[in-house]
């Protein structure tokens, strides 16, 4: 069987490394807000070109506190409106209705997934106050023209880096296109933890410090509380692993863009549609780190059984859309086409940095087998 993501591999590759880091916080004696998290912080706001990164305990709370913070500072207030992409993982969602904001969905870009530009433009009207830009699949979003959008109609800009750490427009990469973004190190995701994880990136030293305190009970300094915080923070044992994931992202980005090139030129069936052009070179591919392989057949059950049949798992990222769920019951009258379409036929094909060659060609030939 070709897992869809082998999780045990993709650790074991550095083993010895993440032995060492553990070993090293179990012996410090000190697990939360010690040396361990300063410098993965400091490595990742380096390698993300921003000023400050602040770990918390996930990605969710990696954005409810960067729209919280907004909210403490007088940027946003109850019923603002922040457009988002209709086709998002819910945790999207979440951040914005736990602030008591309103989410303004909008639909995709069918081409790459991500919000498009002209309906965010067509969904400003004089309550909406942000934009959150999710970075779907690995894809950075069209941040050049969101970022002239915001700037032209006075809004802020929370990217949602989840999927996306690494990618590039223009030499800028994910968490340092907004006025903050959050990031997940959930194990799954292209830079994971060996656990929950997440973390803020910004270049506003205000709202980082705001970040920080809210996450921190709402302390600035011990024993003394400037809001009604909570408790969510990167921990030292998990801060100690990413750092040393965080050392070969670059190299593990590179083979996943390996497989996504060897299946977008050898996979050959009508049937099933492909996230990126035939015949695209590793050095156009910087806006993309492949968190995942999508494609979209109008026949995606039988797809499916057809490469289980393979030995080949795959995955539906996501099989229901967010205005569809019972938790969002208000939004299920939104008339969301293109989404529902998308939410129908995607289909996730195994993609990792541990996936050999030989398992990339079985993959492909039961793509190219499939009848339909
Ligand atoms: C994974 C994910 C999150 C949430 O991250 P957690 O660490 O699981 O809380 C948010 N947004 C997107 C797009 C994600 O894929």
């Amino acid at each position: 069987m070709i897992p869809f993501l082998d999780l045990k591999q993709v650790n074991a590759v550095y083993r010895e490394e993440l032995v060492a880091a553990a070993t090293r916080v179990i012996d410090s004696g000190w697990y939360i807000q010690g040396e361990e998290v300063k410098k993965f912080e400091q490595s990742f706001a380096d390698y993300c070109g921003t000023k400050h990164c602040i770990g918390v305990a996930n990605g969710l709370d990696a954005l409810i506190l960067v729209l919280r913070a907004w909210k403490v500072l007088g940027k946003l207030k109850d019923g603002d409106e922040v457009i988002v992409p209709a086709n998002t993982y819910i945790a999207s969602i979440l951040a914005i209705t736990e602030n008591k904001l309103k989410p303004v969905l909008v639909e995709p870009d069918p081409h790459t997934f991500n919000i498009c530009p002209a309906n965010i433009l067509s969904a400003i009207s004089k309550n909406t106050k942000a934009i959150l830009a999710v970075h779907l699949y690995g894809q950075l979003a069209a941040m050049p023209e969101i970022m002239a959008i915001a700037s032209e109609h006075n809004l802020l800009v929370l990217e949602d880096s989840a999927q996306s750490h690494g990618a590039t427009i223009l030499g800028k990469k994910a968490g340092n296109w907004g006025h903050a973004s959050g990031f997940s190190f959930y194990p799954g995701k292209n830079l994971g933890a060996l656990g929950d994880a997440g973390a803020v990136t910004t270049s506003d030293d205000e709202l980082a410090q705001t970040i920080r305190a809210l996450g921190n009970y709402g302390s600035h300094k011990k024993y003394e509380n400037l809001y009604q915080g909570v408790n969510s923070r990167l921990d030292e044992l998990q801060a100690a692993l990413l750092t040393v994931k965080l050392k070969h992202l670059d190299v593990e980005m590179q083979r996943r863009r390996e497989v996504a090139i060897a299946y977008a030129n050898e996979i050959n069936n009508p049937l099933i549609r492909l996230p990126i052009n035939k015949g695209v070179s590793l050095e156009n591919l910087e806006s993309h780190v492949f968190h995942l392989f999508v494609v979209r057949t109008k026949n995606r059950s039988a797809l499916q059984q057809h490469l289980l049949d393979s030995g080949i798992q795959t995955v539906i990222h996501y099989p229901i859309p967010p205005h569809k769920q019972q938790a969002y019951k208000g939004l299920a009258e939104l008339e969301l086409k293109l989404t529902v379409d998308m939410h129908n036929e995607v289909l996730s094909l195994p993609i990792s940095p541990v996936m050999t060659g030989e398992q990339v060609k079985v993959v492909v030939n039961a793509c190219n087998s499939f009848k339909g």
